[in-house]
């Protein structure tokens, strides 16, 4: 019996988008940092790309299955008060005193988490541990990636509590993977960040300033277009999937104006600024003066026997936070 198409599309609809920036975007940002880092450092990392962009994406496979790993991917300042920047301590201490740690991991960690991770990577730097050193840039990589989306700095992070359901993907992946190609990458040069912790939340006030219009252009086109119009479905794998139309996309891209693509281009530069003050903060150490094909071998080899376990132990239904 052939199966109603239009019932599996429903159940399919974009369910496995909210990722932050999607694979294709996370693993554009990683790659495209490399090409801003100082002499010292590019030599190492383009030997290394392909590295650090396809591990650009392993924080977002381990949020089915850790459950701490996925507040550190947002912060929804919007629930604490109508000024939170105004309310919330910069510093971890300060702000667990005042709204318990409980409350802080219930509603997501990313600017901290960025602070642990580039500890992490100067520690590599130091150690001059250069598995350790292309993992940890990765995986910080996808942190700030992710603290510049928008939609990682709210409560409403899918559009579901103002009926726009599915604006997530449709605005990190949906958007990327139509006009991305066009997006120019030359961001130039890394920069030294004197106070990194501030410079998160700088990042993080900025992608929440541009939530207004993120939800509200959304609404403004809903209301003009017919439904009929605004989705469409495509074949991916066996799968026919729920998507918003290009014309929707087009519309909601123009009326953005570039928004999506500035918030990629700030996220490179970003990446890349973060990976060059551990590099400084760790005393500039050489790079790429062992062979490090086989530690990287081990290293994938590790990274896979961990994925494997994931999905082996996956905690259906335990983890929380900004999934459907
Ligand atoms: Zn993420």
């Amino acid at each position: 019996m052939k199966k109603p198409i239009y019932l599996l599309a429903g159940l399919l609809l974009l369910s496995t988008t909210l990722l932050g920036w999607g694979f294709w975007g996370h693993q554009r940002i990683n790659h495209m940092a490399v090409f801003c880092l100082p002499p010292e450092m590019v030599g190492f990392y383009k030997k290394n790309i392909d590295f650090v962009t396809e591990h650009a994406v392993d924080p977002d496979k381990r949020r089915y299955s850790d459950k701490e790993e996925a507040p550190r991917h947002y912060i929804d300042i919007d629930h604490f008060g109508t000024h939170p920047f105004d309310s919330m301590p910069i510093a971890w201490k300060e702000a667990a005193a005042k709204y318990t740690e409980d409350t802080l991991k219930a509603y997501g960690i990313v600017p901290w988490h960025i602070q642990i991770m580039l500890s992490r990577l100067t520690e590599a730097f130091k150690n001059k541990e250069e598995d350790q050193i292309l993992k940890m840039s990765a995986e910080l990589g996808h942190y700030i990636a992710d603290a510049h989306v928008p939609l990682h700095t709210t409560e409403n992070y899918n559009g579901q509590m103002s009926n726009q359901k599915g604006i997530h993907g449709f605005w990190e992946s949906r958007l990327p993977e139509l006009y991305g190609e066009e997006y120019d990458f030359f961001v130039g040069r890394a920069v030294y960040i004197k106070h990194p912790l501030e410079e998160s939340w700088k990042i993080i006030r900025e992608s929440n300033a541009a939530l207004d219009s993120v939800l509200k252009f959304e609404a403004d086109l809903n209301s003009r277009f017919a439904e009929d119009k605004k989705y469409t479905y495509e074949q991916r794998g066996k799968n026919n999937v729920k998507i918003y139309s290009e014309a929707y996309s087009k519309a909601y891209n123009e009326m953005l104006s570039g928004m999506v693509e500035r918030r990629m281009r700030a996220a490179t530069l970003a990446v890349a600024s973060y990976w060059y003050t551990a590099w400084v903060n760790a005393g500039q150490p050489s790079l790429g003066d062992k062979e490090n094909a086989t530690q990287l071998d081990s290293l994938r080899s590790q990274i896979r026997r961990e994925e494997a376990k994931m999905k082996q132990d996956r905690i259906d239904g335990v983890v929380k936070g900004h999934e459907e």
